[in-house]
């Protein structure tokens, strides 16, 4: 099951002391501010990449006349999506950037390449604020990723910041500075391996300038996809590729922006497109115009594998396939990079002990009767932080997020994230009172009664179960499930029509809840208004911001038998 997965994560994090110090350090300092129109990374590949991989990296800044490779020639294209700072490998189906580095370094041939959202997620991500996993990324032999829409959650000061610590390209060709209209990072990137030119150029999704925080992307310019593909496509030709990538942090489904599929309609010049954001698996890749589109179900559970065949400087076959975590577990992880994650997870602890607040009660995250059968301060607390931080007027806290009591007395930040260990981020869409309803419904489906008309604390607890702010709500769990909810009360005393389907509400809630889990369907469909940062950092946020904080009264959630 997904929870425990993580919270074997979470624990391993906590746990692995090996070595010391906290890696803010990467192989490459002396790159300059990548503003360029064409950022060439060739002369810069780190000493680590080159060193480990058998990847080679060529001079090929000023050789447009390269003569193509005349016998077949075939290399391989490794990739990441949607690693939500997954880097740290498990025993139930996290690979690990470790066994990535090494998968790619006894990969002939081959580059190694990500496709967005990296870079923020779990602690080890955020505690650093992108620093630790970028550096990973570069130890373990990536040349490049596109930037997605989280990789702005730390602001895009510090997205430049991270881009000079990573050492390798950040592919944003669609993204530029509003003051010049140069793109704000990379642009395009050439890299040469086994004599084949690959030219790669990213996209980041145009919806990143509307679902990120604001103050995040002020100054920026997103500009449409396909016109920006259109220009480089036939910017690499012109420098005599012979395999053109895109990168793009777009998604297949589930975006406002321009879809990976639909960018491969309107530019089939493309070869292949390394996409990521909607965590689709495409176990064999998916063609589009002919195009190769490749994409994993991202948080680190499978790697991508494209073999390309050239031959006299065009591609004649590309095949996707994935490399599963039965298949991952073969390759010893890199030593290396080990040593780096252990020395890493180590800082992470100095970390988690910073006091963010201090908590009047201690608030129990019991399942049941708990926060998976009916309100609890905790949940209130957790669905309170939510709103707070997405300013929107209701929140939602599914109880199986909800995995530790916080503390009576001082509150730390390994505290915080062992109540939301999952790394979720915050999410917002626009609902209507009929389908808050809906999502209630689901949320009080699994509540049974027993034989004298109690909540059955055994049969009832489901993680779906949810915990509620900005609202109060009653319902009758003796009504057969989707029938349960009898009234919604806004905070203020507003008493929605259950039937309203046009009215406006702004709904937050975790990433999880919002795209579908737990049951959550109706949210699946629904446009993105905003995405935020991290789920932990709301509560700690909050915590920091009210404390001391306490259990207030109950009053949310009511139980009424007909
Ligand atoms: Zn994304």
């Amino acid at each position: 099951m997904k929870t425990n997965k993580l919270i074997t994560l979470l624990i391993l994090t906590l746990t692995l002391t090996l070595f010391g110090g906290c890696g803010e350090t990467a192989g490459v300092a002396e790159l300059t501010t990548p503003t360029a129109e064409v950022t060439d990374i060739a002369d810069s590949a780190t000493a680590d990449t080159a060193d480990s991989a058998s990847v080679e990296i060529g001079d090929t800044g000023d050789s447009p006349s390269v003569t193509p490779a005349k016998s077949a020639t075939e290399i391989i294209i490794l990739h990441t999506n949607d690693m939500h700072g997954r880097v740290l490998g498990d025993d139930e189906g996290v690979i690990g950037i470790d066994r990535i580095a090494a998968l790619h370094k006894n990969t002939p041939d081959s580059i190694l390449l990500d496709a967005g959202d990296a870079l923020h997620g779990l602690p080890i991500a955020t505690l650093s604020r992108g620093a630790d996993v970028a550096a990973l990324m570069a130890a373990a032999g990536y040349s490049a990723m596109a930037v997605g829409n989280h990789e702005f959650n730390y602001g895009w000061a510090r997205l430049a910041e991270l881009r000079e610590i990573a050492g390798f390209a950040f592919l944003a060709s669609n993204v530029v500075t509003a003051e010049d209209n140069e793109p704000f990072l990379d642009d395009t990137a050439v890299i040469e391996i086994g004599g084949v030119r690959i030219g790669l150029f990213g996209i980041t999704t145009e919806s990143a300038a509307f679902s990120v925080m604001p103050d995040y992307v002020r100054g920026l310019g997103f500009q449409d996809p396909v016109t920006t593909a259109r220009a480089r496509v036939e910017q690499l030709r012109g420098q005599g590729v012979d395999v053109v990538v895109a990168v793009t942090h777009s998604g297949t489904e589930g975006d406002k922006g321009t879809l990976s599929t639909q960018l491969a309609r309107e530019v089939p010049e493309i070869d292949i497109i390394i996409d990521g954001h909607s965590h689709t698996e495409l176990p064999q890749g998916l063609t589009e115009s002919g195009v190769l589109i490749a994409q994993t179900s991202g948080h680190g559970g499978s790697l991508g594998r494209i073999a390309v065949t050239v031959e006299n400087g065009a591609v004649t076959s590309k095949t996707a396939t994935l490399i599963d975590f039965e298949q991952a577990q073969k390759t010893a992880p890199d030593q290396a990079v080990t040593l780096k994650l252990a020395a890493i997870s180590e800082g992470l602890e100095s970390l988690l002990s910073e006091v963010v607040g201090e908590s009047l009660d201690e608030m129990s995250s019991a399942r049941s009767p708990g926060v998976r059968t009916q309100e609890m301060p905790l949940g209130s607390l957790v669905a309170d932080a939510y709103r707070e931080a997405s300013g929107a007027e209701i929140a939602i806290a599914n109880g199986g997020d909800i995995r530790a009591d916080l503390p009576q007395g001082a509150v730390t930040k390994g505290d915080i994230v062992s109540v939301l260990p999952f790394g979720n981020t915050l999410m917002v869409k626009i609902i209507t009172p009929a389908l808050l309803k809906e999502i209630l419904e689901n949320g009080v489906s699994g509540i049974v009664l027993d034989e004298d008309g109690n909540i059955d604390a055994e049969q009832s607890p489901q993680g779906r179960f949810l915990q509620v702010s900005g609202f109060s709500f009653a319902y009758d769990p003796a009504k057969p499930p989707g029938e349960r909810v009898v009234s919604i009360v806004l905070d203020g005393g507003i008493s929605l029509d259950l039937d309203d389907d046009t009215t406006q509400i702004t709904l937050a809630g975790s990433n999880y809840v919002m795209t579908g889990g737990d049951y959550f369907v109706m949210l699946t469909g629904l446009a993105v208004e905003r995405e935020l940062g991290a789920a932990d950092e709301a509560l700690a946020e909050y915590v920091r911001g009210w404390s001391p904080v306490g259990a207030g009264e109950l009053g949310r959630i009511t139980v009424v038998t007909s």
